[in-house]
């Protein structure tokens, strides 16, 4: 046995000196056992590396920098580190906020980033500090406080919506490709009261072009399914101006849906961009007034989506064939809010949905008006919305004489 043989060993297994409550094995000085257990010691290190998939290790070393950083800056040690230690840490991250004022942990990361300290501290010899009862308890509180209070969309009323559809770029292009989808997606959620789910799963024969109401839109099924005895039918009505008319938005709409269907690129270009250019938002182009229609039924026949994806950059748009997602939607609404200069922080496309009985209620809507719109089965669903946004409405505290 040399001392190199001995110095090897010494140091393959400083690192497991944590490894188990007893002592490390001792310093072989058989050199041709020395030589055996370090090759076992490098098996064992490659056997270790296939244990997570590597998605859970870069996880994994995620969260260890975290944890390490938020050790740094208040001068606590992370390995081991005491049960205590992790507890403020939780505590600190539920406490922090992204820029819109909403949880920049969710639970499952924060339970993720725990399991990072577990697997740190076990892969080091040491006890794992994630388990114990302390920590534990204070997660399970967290998950029941954050389920107890489920974050209910701020309601946008007609004015917020206005405010955010004049802020779009409409006549532009390519960014009013984009523009006037949006202007079509919010009438839906407002006007029509519709979820996101349904809203990004309306087709183009969902709708129809009514006279006298203005758009009747089939929610769910399409109005081709005859089978369908008690149709979802809402109102997109004729809006008092252009600004305020979700028919018009659907007109222009889909209007460059059907422009968007030439073939030749160029030409497609230049179809959208004399389509947007020609658009003039002060008058209606939805029939309201008597006036031209920019779409008829013919433009409504077909089962693609409504509301679908597009791709622009500085100088094109694209608009696929592929429906674009609620969750899109919900992210749509509150880019655009803050285009618009709005704190987006606590909206989300539910806030159309939310905005439509507030604002029917302030105007004078009955319940039974606004389940109807909703489609709504109880009249409790509604007595939420007024109990948390709308405390006056119904309320006899208004009828004092004060
Ligand atoms: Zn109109």
């Amino acid at each position: 046995m040399n001392d190199t043989g001995a110095m090897v060993m010494v140091n393959a297994l400083e690192r497991r000196v944590h490894l188990a409550a007893v002592d490390a094995p001792p310093v072989i000085l058989d050199a041709d056992i020395a030589e055996e257990l370090h090759e076992l010691e490098a098996v064992s290190r490659d056997l270790e590396t296939h244990t997570l998939s590597i998605n859970t290790r870069r996880a994994y070393e995620k969260a260890w920098r975290s944890f390490g950083g938020f050790c740094v800056d208040l001068g606590l040690e992370a390995l081991p580190a005491h049960p205590q230690v992790v507890r403020w840490y939780v505590a600190w991250m539920s406490t922090q906020v992204d820029d819109w004022g909403e949880p920049r942990f969710a639970l499952a990361t924060i339970r993720q980033h725990l399991a990072g300290i577990a697997e740190r501290h076990l892969r080091d010899g040491y006890l794992d500090p994630t388990g114990h009862r302390a920590v534990s308890d204070l997660v399970r509180g967290l998950a029941k406080l954050r389920a107890a209070r489920p974050v209910r969309k701020r309601p946008l009323v007609l004015d917020k919506v206005v405010r955010i559809v004049d802020s779009m770029t409409h006549d532009v292009y390519p960014a009013g490709v984009s523009a006037t989808r949006d202007a079509t997606a919010l009438w839906l959620g407002f006007a029509g009261a519709l979820r996101r789910s349904e809203a990004a799963g309306l087709r183009l024969n969902s709708l129809e072009l009514h006279p006298g109401d203005g758009i009747h839109v089939h929610v769910g099924r399409s109005k081709a399914d005859q089978d369908n005895s008690q149709p979802d039918v809402v109102v997109l009505p004729f809006g008092g101006t252009p600004r305020t008319c979700p028919p018009c938005a659907v007109h222009r709409w889909v209007a460059l849906l059907r422009e968007s269907a030439t073939v030749d690129p160029r030409t497609r270009r230049q179809s959208l961009m004399s389509q947007l250019y020609g658009y003039q938002l002060d008058t209606h182009v939805c029939g309201a007034d008597g006036g031209g229609q920019l779409i008829d039924g013919t433009d409504l026949a077909s089962s693609a989506y409504l509301l679908r994806a597009t791709y622009r950059n500085r100088k094109d748009a694209r608009i696929h064939e592929a429906g674009v997602s609620g969750d899109a939607l919900h992210t749509m609404l509150r880019r655009r809010m803050t285009e618009a200069g709005m704190n987006p922080s606590a909206y989300g496309f539910h806030s159309l949905r939310a905005g439509h009985v507030t604002q029917a209620r302030r105007n004078g809507a009955s319940t039974e008006e606004i389940m109807r719109a909703g489609r709504w089965q109880k009249a409790e669903t509604v007595n939420v919305y007024d109990r948390e946004f709308n405390p006056a409405a119904r309320n006899s505290v208004m009828r004092l004489g004060l």
